[in-house]
This record gives C-alpha cells, sequence and structure tokens, in this order.
C-alpha cells in the first residue's frame, strides 16, 4: 500500500516511521511518505491560510496550495488508475471511522492523507479532487483536535495492522474488539504471575480447559459491552434516565413509566428471564423463582404487588414491583434489560418504588444473590445494609444464597 500524508507540520507524522508501521515500511508492506504543505507554496511567508469568506472566528487553509500538492502527488507519481486512489480528510464533521472502515481501506492500494489545520480546507479543494479520486471526509472521535495530523496517526495505524503479512499473529486479531465478525468488546486479558498484589487471575483461565475458557471470554465480552457500549448491542434502543417520563409520553422516543397491567405480563416474563439468567450464573442457582414461575404466576404477581414498567417504544426495558407487609415496604423484581444496564435505571426505578411506600412503612427491604456484586453495590450506595436474618423463601426453607438488605424509612 502507497501512503503519502500532507501537512504543515511534518514532524508531528514521526511516530508512522517508528515501530511496527517503520518495519513495514522497511520491508516494502507500506511505502510511506510525508510531505510538508508549505512546499507548494510561492510566496515569502510561504501562507497556506487566509481569513474566511463570510466572516466569522479562525482561518481557512487555501485551495491553491492543496491543489498543487495534490495535483502533483496525482501526477509526478500516479496510482495505475486515478479512481485507485483515496483522498483522506481528517475532519470533525466527517463519517465516524470504524473497524470496519479499517478493513475496507486495508485493502486499498494508494492513500493520501489532507491533514487540515485552524478551520479546516477551502471546501472547493475536496470538491474539486472528487472528480478525479474518491474522497472520504472522517472523523476519529465526537471531539475536535486542533489539527488532522493525530487523527491521520490513529486512522493509519488501524489500517496498517490490518493489512496482510503485517502482524505476527494474524489470528490475535479476529477476537479483538469492534472485530465486524462479532461486534462486541474484547474480555479483560491477564498474563504472570497468576497472583499479583492479592488479586488472583480467573481460575478458568488456567484451568487448561480450551471450551471453558473460549465460553467464559464470549461472556465476559458480552457483559463489558452491555456494561459499557449497549449501543453496540442495540443502536436504537438507547435510553438514559433523562428519557424517563412517569405516564404520559413527552417525546417521541422517550421511555415511558407507568403501572404494570395483565397486558404487560408476557413482556414481563420474556424480560425477568433474561435479566435472572444473568443472575443465575452468578450465584450458581438454577431455580430462582424469576426464572421459573408461569405466565400465570406473573399476572398473579402483578395483580398482588404494586408493580411499574418502563417502555421505550414499544419495547417494555424495565420493572420493579413493591408491597407492604406489616411496617416493612419489599421492594424486589428490580430489573433493566441486560443492554441498558450502567445508565443508572435500576437506581431510578429503586427510587420510585421506594417513594411510594405508605405512611405506615418504617422500613424498607430489598433482597439479591449474595455474589450479585453490582445489586449489593447500588443498594448499598442507596443507605441499604445486610440483615443478620438469613432470607427464607416460600417453602418455608432458608436460603444462605440470599442476602436480605433494610434501611429505616427515609434514609438515602
Ligand atoms: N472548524 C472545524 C469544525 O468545527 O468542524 C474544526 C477544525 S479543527 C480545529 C482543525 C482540523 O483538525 C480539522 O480540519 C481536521 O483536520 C482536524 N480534526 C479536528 N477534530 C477532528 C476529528 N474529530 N476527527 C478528525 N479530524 C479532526
Amino acid at each position: 500500500m502507497r501512503i503519502d500524508v500532507i501537512s504543515i507540520f511534518p514532524g508531528y507524522l514521526a511516530p508512522l516511521e517508528l515501530s511496527l508501521l517503520g518495519r513495514a515500511a522497511d520491508s516494502g508492506l507500506i511505502a510511506l511518505r510525508i510531505h510538508d504543505l508549505r512546499a507548494w507554496t510561492h510566496d515569502r511567508h510561504r501562507t497556506v491560510d487566509d481569513t474566511p469568506y463570510g466572516g466569522g472566528a479562525g482561518m481557512v487553509m487555501k485551495a491553491e496550495p492543496w491543489g498543487k500538492a495534490l495535483d502533483d502527488l496525482l501526477t509526478l507519481d500516479p496510482a495505475p488508475d486515478d479512481r485507485a486512489t483515496r483522498l483522506i480528510v481528517p475532519s470533525p464533521a466527517g463519517r465516524p471511522f470504524t473497524q470496519a472502515d479499517a478493513e475496507r481501506l486495508s485493502r486499498e492500494s494508494r492513500l493520501i492523507f489532507a491533514c487540515g489545520r485552524y478551520e479546516g480546507i477551502d471546501q472547493r479543494v475536496l470538491d474539486h479532487f472528487a472528480e478525479r479520486v474518491t474522497v472520504e471526509e472522517i472523523s476519529v472521535g465526537d471531539f475536535v483536535l486542533s489539527g488532522g495530523e493525530a487523527a491521520a496517526l490513529v486512522i493509519v495505524e488501524a489500517i496498517a495492522r490490518l493489512i496482510p503479512g503485517f502482524m505476527g499473529n494474524a489470528e490475535s486479531l479476529a477476537e479483538e474488539s469492534h472485530h465486524p465478525g462479532c461486534g462486541l468488546l474484547e474480555s479483560p486479558v491477564y498474563t504472570r504471575p497468576a497472583t499479583w498484589r492479592d488479586l488472583e487471575v480467573p481460575a478458568v483461565l488456567l484451568s487448561g480447559n480450551h471450551a471453558k475458557v473460549a465460553d467464559w471470554r464470549r461472556d465476559q465480552a458480552r457483559r463489558r459491552t452491555a456494561e459499557r457500549r449497549p449501543d453496540l448491542l442495540h443502536p436504537s434502543q438507547a435510553v438514559r434516565v433523562e428519557d424517563l417520563v412517569d405516564g404520559t409520553l413527552r417525546d417521541e422516543g422517550a421511555a415511558v413509566v407507568r403501572m404494570a397491567t395483565a397486558g404487560d405480563a408476557a413482556e414481563l416474563l420474556t424480560l425477568q428471564r433474561a435479566c435472572w439468567v444473568q443472575e443465575a450464573q452468578l450465584n450458581d442457582a438454577l431455580s430462582l423463582p424469576a426464572l421459573v414461575e408461569s405466565l400465570d404466576d406473573v399476572r398473579a404477581g402483578i395483580g398482588a404487588w404494586l408493580t411499574w414498567v418502563v417502555r421505550t417504544d414499544s419495547r417494555l426495558v424495565g420493572s420493579v414491583r413493591a408491597g407492604l407487609r406489616g411496617q416493612t415496604w419489599h421492594v424486589s423484581r428490580l430489573m433493566v434489560a441486560p443492554d441498558l444496564h450502567g445508565r443508572g435505571i435500576g437506581r431510578w426505578l429503586l427510587g420510585l418504588a421506594e417513594s411510594a411506600a405508605p405512611d405506615e412503612a418504617t422500613r424498607l427491604e430489598v433482597f439479591t444473590g449474595a455474589a450479585s456484586a453490582s445489586n449489593l453495590r447500588m443498594y448499598k450506595r442507596a443507605g441499604y445494609r445486610p440483615m443478620r436474618e438469613p432470607f427464607v423463601d416460600a417453602e418455608g426453607r432458608e436460603d444462605p444464597g440470599v442476602v436480605r438488605l433494610a434501611k429505616p424509612r427515609g434514609l438515602g
């Protein structure tokens, strides 16, 4: 692959000559040339910018030096066909750069990067060269850099490592975050020693059982993606706490919170199974009531408890229920669709159920699996403290795998 980078700060691009990229250049896999835009200026001050037409702050890069630079690169050192050349213009107003773009561009034979500075490059440069080559304006993120050089470094590095022969171990690419094949974030990684500052490597990674290791990695990848980047799982279903509206629809797309009806039962059953599968795995308990109960049980639950549901568009994405037993307001079945975890929706629903406690309630109580670390964290942050009394199931049996937590009314 042939890569040309044009910039007014060619020294900024020195890292391209280091490390693996440098070696790929030495071995001929990548032919890299860095050019100083000012070489194509002819005035005493080597001017590359001017004030913007229409007024406004900042300066704009002039069309003239860019035109000459690109003419020269395309004619003095032509690709077999201009159309085989892509002109990449880093820009915060460009299309977001993704791993799929990196893969696509790694198959190209020639890339020219035009690194802008100031307020960017005169638009006519892009329009003019779009007649000759394919022009792509690419953004490396929703933030503004001072120049296109850092963006070009990022894009070149992401592309180069995908060129066949660049990486010693190409297999490692298949399991990486954002790989188009699976689209998940990669699981955490560990190396020797097995114990470091009292922290252990997860036992499964030391087991030598490849199938179990693969299962663990897949599971971790899904969890991480659900927690950190739920948008990668369901791009159309992003819900924020600010979007939650009690009762009536405020904006289109906002989530609605209302009391559950029998008509919600089937979806509630589906959601609770999706949520409690994770609980069952964490706590090694496969017969949790939320997992095994029937549709009729769920309907009966809606009748027996105050149950709220959260809907976004037509999807049921969260629920919680509460009821008074003696002087205790019991909050339970708090659930949020796994792809929407980490947005504070669970905490918000907990607060909603707590705020509905009647005057007679003097204390609030919740329970969760002893191994459900993130639930325990959320309840503790909300002021709940573990109780000494054991949890007793519907059949009257004590269950040491479940922790009861309580707080006095009005705390947290
Ligand atoms: N006025 C421009 C705007 O608001 O869209 C911002 C210009 S920025 C200060 C200067 C140069 O930095 C751009 O021409 C572009 O080359 C580069 N740049 C800044 N942010 C970028 C981003 N997120 N992705 C790619 N390039 C970026």
